[in-house]
């Protein structure tokens, strides 16, 4: 499931591709996705008008429109979003194309259709945005915030980092990478960490999240940015998915939990 470094990646990679183009015509191959695609809306407030910005809010790209209005995509478990220069034969499983002023095409692709293309008109707020976390790499996410918005959790410090209300973007992969980098453990009750290993954790947090868009992201299964080029954090995952494996610090067996339902990793040494 793409996470905050691979939005970021496709954001990054199709920026300059997009801003300043017309969205011509907007072809609808197969509306149900996660909600359904309202395509009358698609039709009236984003074809025909140009590309402003791209941005994004934790794990949802935004496509700034030039009459106010905005394009919410979230990719869910498989969502890929790609630019094709011309006529390129169509991948299974494409079910939205946003054609270009130049003749280029934004292909929505979705195997498991759990992601969401979603209309916002102008002046209309984006509910599923309401009530995020901060970004973790603004000024917002500090050690102060984490320490009194956990206050006498008893949640373990994993699934809290996961939640998005607490910070958005962090998944399952960065948030077993962030917490072997700082040497805390994954089962840990949120609401016992003090101060400074709060401060340890949003550290590692950031560094581990800018590290994996300076690679692209992390490439597991099927993750490409909009070029379709893959990313290369995976070469730097200490623990994710490495049950067994020696740490990279102390040489011991990597360890598998379940946490909430989803695999956690860790080093028993290592992470306290
Ligand atoms: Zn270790």
């Amino acid at each position: 499931m793409p996470e905050l470094p691979e939005v970021e990646t496709i954001r990054r990679s199709l920026q300059p591709l997009l801003v300043g183009r017309e969205v011509k015509t907007i072809l609808v191959r197969e509306r149900r996705l996660r909600r359904p695609v309202n395509v009358r809306h698609l039709r009236k407030w984003i074809q025909g008008y140009r590309i402003t910005a791209l941005s994004r809010r934790g794990k949802y790209l935004l496509w700034e429109m030039d009459n106010g209005s905005r394009l919410l995509i979230h990719l869910g478990m498989s969502g890929r979003l790609g630019y094709f220069a011309g006529q390129e034969e169509l991948e299974p499983h494409t079910h939205l194309c946003l054609c270009l002023d130049n003749g280029a095409e934004v292909r929505y692709r979705d195997p498991r259709r759990y992601g969401c293309v979603q209309p916002v008109a102008p002046n209309e707020g984006c509910g599923v945005l309401d009530g995020l976390g901060p970004e973790p790499l603004s000024v917002d996410f500090t050690a102060d915030y984490l320490h009194d918005a956990l206050c006498g959790s008893k949640r373990s410090v994993k699934t809290a980092l996961m939640d998005s209300r607490i910070v958005v973007g962090v998944g399952n992969i960065y948030a077993n990478e962030a917490l072997f980098h700082c040497g805390i453990a994954p089962q840990r009750p949120a609401g016992a960490l003090s101060r400074e290993e709060w401060k340890r954790v949003t550290e590692s947090v950031i560094r581990v999240l800018q590290q994996a868009i300076r690679k692209g992201g992390t490439t597991l299964n099927d993750f490409r940015n909009g070029l379709g080029e893959p990313g290369f954090f995976q070469a730097d995952l200490a623990v994710y998915d490495q049950e067994e494996q020696p740490c990279r610090r102390c040489g011991r067996p990597i360890c598998r939990v379940v946490l909430q339902g989803r695999s956690t990793f860790y080093c028993p040494v290592c992470q306290k």
